[in-house]
């Protein structure tokens, strides 16, 4: 007997056996029982496509609630494109109307609290969401005090954009309403942070912007808490051959500090200078959505430890942390790696709530970035569980001075990405 067709009588000892040959092996444990259940909280990269898949893969053996309150979700990746005009607004936001049509239970509200030993997610408006198996995915949370003087409501005048929508809108606006001479300082996080190569793709957005508006004597400063930062030697080539002399960074030993900013003025204070920013960049530290941190999935790094071998929570059994929020050992925290690591989680939950198989962990990512028309530049990498963390088994990244139709082809495999990324959590 193989594998498959010994779990296929297991799944359903007790029945006849015209039942065997007509239920699926991904048929619930025993007749007569409900449903099982898995509920979702977040419907971006990693929420999103755990329930997607589960939802197609079992074929309506599981029942799978996603709770997300956004009915519109403007996606980070690719937001830069935006910032740069290569991207409208309306092309990175999507609706979650396949999602509801392909069985899935949407419901458009906030999870508030999770009632571990019940088994139940409290939503925002009071109801109650049993659960079998829940998956965690809120992605994270921005550190508002690691910056002197910034806040929430700060971030009105000085857009973080870390999160998407409305905040990418307003960073735009500011953007666009530039005079030349004016300058731009961005604050770059610490990490870990999601989307390592980001700040510096967004710098090479707004240069590029500035330059196609002739505005020569603008800069761009940006301020680093890091020593170094991803793919820095590309960033760097790539500044100084499109946008000579206009990004100055600096490093903590060259700023000697990040000190303050002062939303009403645009000053920006660091140990030994002050600069005065038409537009402020802040990218604050972060750490795992509030709902992660409430329930105790978090440790004291503010992100979830996981099982790499499943993506299942360390502090419950019951629980699955995949997309930013999670600890993600040498992953970097990604759309691609919220999505990888959904993959494995959707396969594991399947395999313990209908007894479908499962194969080991096998992850990957690739992150690209955009420097100039058609100059993209990538990295990335496959993992596996290994040293009780998510660890690379191979990396790989662009070369300085690439010819560049290999650039070129960069910039259209990451539009194919897009594509097909917003297509497994879309539908
Ligand atoms: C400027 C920028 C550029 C980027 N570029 C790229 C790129 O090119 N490639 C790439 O791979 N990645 C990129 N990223 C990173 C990528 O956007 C994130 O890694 C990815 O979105 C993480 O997915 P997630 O599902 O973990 O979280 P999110 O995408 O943040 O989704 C979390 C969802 O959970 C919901 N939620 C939160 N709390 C609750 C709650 N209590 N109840 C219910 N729902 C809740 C939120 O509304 C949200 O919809 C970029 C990020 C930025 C900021």
């Amino acid at each position: 007997m193989t594998d498959l067709t010994r779990r296929r009588f297991v799944a359903v000892a007790g029945t006849s056996l015209v039942a065997v040959s007509t239920v699926p092996l991904f048929a619930p444990r025993a007749f007569g029982q409900a449903k099982p259940k898995l509920v979702v909280i977040g419907g971006g990269p990693g929420g999103g496509t755990v329930a997607r898949y589960v939802n197609k893969d079992s074929a309506g053996a599981v029942e799978v609630t996603l709770i997300e309150p956004q009915r519109n979700f403007t996606t980070c990746f690719f937001s830069n494109l935006h910032v740069g005009g290569f991207r409208d607004f309306k092309s990175i936001t999507h609706t979650y109307d396949k999602v509801g049509r392909e069985g899935i239970k949407m419901v458009h509200e906030a999870a508030a609290s999770i009632d571990r030993d019940k088994k139940e997610v409290v939503l925002a408006g009071g109801r109650r969401v049993p659960y079998d198996r829940l998956v965690v995915a809120p992605g994270i949370d921005l550190k508002w005090d690691s910056v002197p003087g910034y806040s929430e409501a700060a971030a009105e005048a000085m857009p973080h954009a870390w999160k998407p929508g409305s905040q990418t809108q307003l960073l735009v606006k500011k953007l666009n309403a530039l005079k030349d001479g004016d300058t731009i300082v961005m604050i770059c996080p610490p990490n870990p942070y999601r989307c390592p190569p980001g700040p510096y793709e967004r710098i090479s957005m707004f240069a590029h912007v500035l330059k196609s508006k002739g505005h020569n004597r603008s800069k761009i400063i940006a301020l680093d808490p890091k020593e170094t930062f991803s793919k820095q030697a590309l960033f760097m080539e790539g500044w100084e051959k499109h946008y000579p002399g206009m990004v100055e960074w600096q490093d903590p030993k060259v700023h000697g500090g990040i000190k303050s900013v002062d939303p009403k003025t645009g000053e920006v204070k660091t140990d030994l200078a002050s600069y005065k920013a038409a537009l402020a960049n802040v990218i604050p530290a972060q750490m795992a959505g509030r709902i992660a941190r409430d329930a105790g999935l978090a440790d004291a790094s503010g992100f979830c430890p996981i099982h790499p071998e499943s993506m299942k929570s360390k502090m419950d059994a019951n629980i699955f942390v995949v997309g930013d929020a999670c600890i993600p050992g040498d992953m970097p925290k990604s759309a691609f790696s919220a999505n990888s690591q959904a993959k494995v989680a959707a396969m594991t939950i399947r395999g313990e709530l209908t007894g479908s198989r499962t194969f080991p962990a096998r992850y990957s990512n690739i992150c690209w970035s955009l420097i100039a028309p058609d100059d993209d530049v990538k990295v990335g990498g496959s993992y596996e569980p290994g040293d009780g963390k998510l660890k690379a088994v191979s990396t790989f990244v662009s070369q300085k001075g690439e010819a560049a139709d290999i650039r070129k082809q960069n910039y259209k495999e990451s539009l194919d990405w897009y594509a097909a990324i917003t297509a497994d959590v879309f539908g």
